[in-house]
């Protein structure tokens, strides 16, 4: 697995250690977003192994693949900040769209040398947001169908490398999958981002910063949902198909910010008044999407996959789970990231 070392790569790597007999591989680059004591839970498990390196590292990814063998890729390494995007989207062109491509390479010789059932069996589950399908008006859905249309230097990498990976299953014959899913939220969600970036916030009495008129819409799924949907599509999946992934939460940013005040007010109150007073709007992000939905009728119908947390129980989840970890996002926010930007806080 790529990017096990991130906020959902993690998630799907605690998940199979704990419920699945498989061993994992996690090649991960450790940037900012990587953060191993994310992994910590699973670290002294022997079915677990730890690679530090890019992907983009051709030499590399294929001593890995001949040494792990693997019959499963799950691939999650990226840039995943939109804002970080705009400043720099450099690396986000190396590793979602270059370093994607050095990957199916790899896999593509990994896949060709294989035999019989292990030939049949091996996917490349490549996955990505869906934000490359640009924005939505005030009705309608993202599905499998839509056309793409992506407008952010992050969501235009990540249509690059779901494109390569399409190719490389028509071209070459190569087993694929792609997911595209909606936001995600949860434990061990890096503090840029909008969800644990208020919450943390909250906690220390900070402004709440909202992008825009904090009207923009996302629909919101739980990491562990999330992580449960892949698994189901990486073992269950027919080769070449993509799936669309979502919670059907769809809410404001303002909204996402609002509830989690209450949160904050119900589990840990503040003496000096509601958290809500410290909510503040910023200029809003440029090409900032108005609305992102998805329709996940065929992950559905075809795997039987549901979300199990509505937004209110995962949230709840999340908030109780950053009162209870600070030791996790302090160690994040005094040292490996001293002197970065953190973002100012709207949608991821
Ligand atoms: P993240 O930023 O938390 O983690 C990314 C991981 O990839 C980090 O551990 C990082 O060290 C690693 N990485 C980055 N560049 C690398 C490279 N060149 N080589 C090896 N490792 C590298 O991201 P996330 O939120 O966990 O997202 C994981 C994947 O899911 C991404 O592909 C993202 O596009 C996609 N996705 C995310 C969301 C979301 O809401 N977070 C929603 C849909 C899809």
């Amino acid at each position: 697995m790529t990017g096990g070392a991130g906020f959902i790569g993690s998630a799907v790597v605690r998940r199979l250690i704990a419920q699945t007999e498989a061993a994992v591989c996690v090649v991960d680059k450790l940037t900012y977003a990587g953060n191993l004591a994310s992994l910590a839970p699973v670290s002294a498990d022997p079915r677990y192994r730890f690679e530090k390196a890019d992907i983009a590292d051709g030499e590399r990814m294929r001593a890995i693949f001949a040494d792990f063998d693997p019959d499963i890729v799950l691939h999650l390494a990226a840039e995943s900040h939109v804002d970080r995007s705009i400043d720099g989207p450099g690396a986000f062109i190396e590793t979602n769209i270059v370093g994607s491509y050095v990957l199916l390479q790899e896999a593509l010789r990994h896949w060709r040398g294989l035999e019989g059932g292990r030939r049949e069996r091996f996917r490349f589950h490549h996955i990505s947001t869906d934000e490359v399908f640009g924005s939505l008006g005030p009705d309608g859905l993202f599905d499998e169908a839509t056309a793409y249309a992506p407008n952010s230097p992050y969501s235009a990498s990540k249509a690059a490398s779901d494109h390569l990976v399409r190719a490389w299953h028509h071209t070459y014959g190569l087993p694929t999958l792609v997911t595209n899913c909606s936001n995600n939220y949860g434990p061990y969600h890096f503090p840029e981002k909008l969800i644990p970036l208020m919450i943390i916030n909250g906690i220390e009495g900070k402004p709440l910063p909202i992008y825009g008129n904090g009207l923009n819409v996302r629909d919101w799924l739980y990491v562990e949902d999330h992580a449960e949907a892949l698994l189901l599509v990486a073992q269950n999946g027919r080769s070449g198909e993509t799936y669309a992934i979502g919670g059907s939460a769809e809410m404001s940013n303002r909204q996402v910010v609002e509830a989690i005040c209450a949160l904050l007010d119900e589990l840990r109150p503040d003496p000096a008044g509601p958290h809500a007073r410290l909510i503040t709007y910023v200029a809003d992000r440029p090409g900032h999407d108005a609305r992102y939905a998805i329709d996940a009728g065929k992950i559905r119908r075809e795997l039987g996959w549901a979300p199990r947390q509505s937004f209110e129980s995962g949230l709840r989840r999340t908030v109780e789970w950053y009162l209870a970890h600070q030791d996790w996002w302090n160690d994040i926010r005094s040292g490996v990231y001293r002197g970065e930007r953190l973002g100012t806080g709207a949608a991821p």
